[in-house]
């Protein structure tokens, strides 16, 4: 490369400049408007939020599995049986049995299995024995099925910035004290389940779309917990809607502004490697 001494000298300062910029350029790059808002992207977020960026922003890390999950096994399988529930109560039919729902799983776990599904920390025992406990709480627990697995939208403004929250509901139910909000929850039995607090994310947010469509409405929000048997209520009119979403709002404040720091938990999976020192 020839050149006077002037022009070899501006070349390296130009070089120079170029590299202190990659050096100091961000590491993380904020997420804009419209974001679709789940209350698994808030507590992703609120967990570690280095590694919802490398997971949710940058889409790495996440290793398709074929392991077989317990959760989805029994979501699915509640979804049919609670469907056929209900059309049968509106047919004025008895509702389906136990039977009919462990039929139901065990089909589904096989079919997955033939198809290449590992079952590895999933025996069809432990599938069976949380959905027989799942129909004993729909027994127990009567009431008019609303919806099942139903999806809600709306929209969410923070800081003048157009959103939108996302919320699936495994079923809403109608009660004399007004509906109930159900989630299963298949993992174990937590006080934070069984007591909800009152700034709960996921039946705030659960209670905050509901309420988006049926502003009148009362009730309760619940989880119901497979291992067990249990439940943890709350009223809907016990949830502080805005406590939920000032949690919401920082979550969404830090998505925007590029603030990914991480923050060290029992979940970790070493995905800060992939951001560097
Ligand atoms: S390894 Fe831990 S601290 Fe690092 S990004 Fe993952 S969860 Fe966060």
């Amino acid at each position: 490369m020839e050149g006077t001494a002037a022009e070899i000298g501006a070349r390296l300062a130009a070089s120079a400049a170029a590299l202190e910029a990659e050096r100091e350029a961000p590491r993380f790059h904020p997420m804009s408007a419209p974001i679709d808002l789940s209350y698994t992207l808030i507590e992703n977020y609120e967990r570690c939020p280095a590694c919802f960026y490398v997971s949710q922003v940058l889409g790495l890390g996440e290793a398709p599995t074929p392991e077989l999950s317990l959760g989805g096994l029994v979501h699915q399988a509640l979804e049919i049986h609670a469907k056929a529930w209900r059309e049968a109560e509106a047919e004025g039919r008895e509702p389906p049995d136990a039977a009919a729902l462990l039929a139901e799983g065990r089909t589904r776990y096989l079919a997955q299995v033939r198809a290449g599904g590992v079952a590895e920390g999933v025996t069809l025992d432990e599938l069976l024995a949380m959905l027989s406990m799942a129909n004993r709480m729909l027994e127990e627990n009567r009431a008019e099925i609303l919806e099942v697995e139903r999806r809600i939208s709306m929209p969410y403004v923070v800081d003048g910035a157009g959103h939108r929250m996302i919320a699936k509901l495994d079923r809403i139910d109608r009660t004399q004290a007004g509906i109930r909000i159900v989630d299963y929850k298949t993992g174990a039995a937590s006080k934070a389940k069984l007591e909800p607090k009152k700034d709960d994310l996921q039946l705030g947010i659960y209670a905050m779309v509901v309420r988006h469509e049926m502003p009148e409405v009362g009730g309760h929000a619940e989880y119901w917990l497979l291992r067990t048997g249990q439940r943890g209520s709350i009223e809907l009119d016990a949830i502080d809607e805005d406590k939920v979403r000032a949690r919401i709002d920082k979550a969404v404040r830090g998505m925007m502004a590029g603030e990914f720091p991480s923050r060290p938990g029992q979940s970790c999976r070493g995905l800060c490697a992939i951001l560097g020192p």
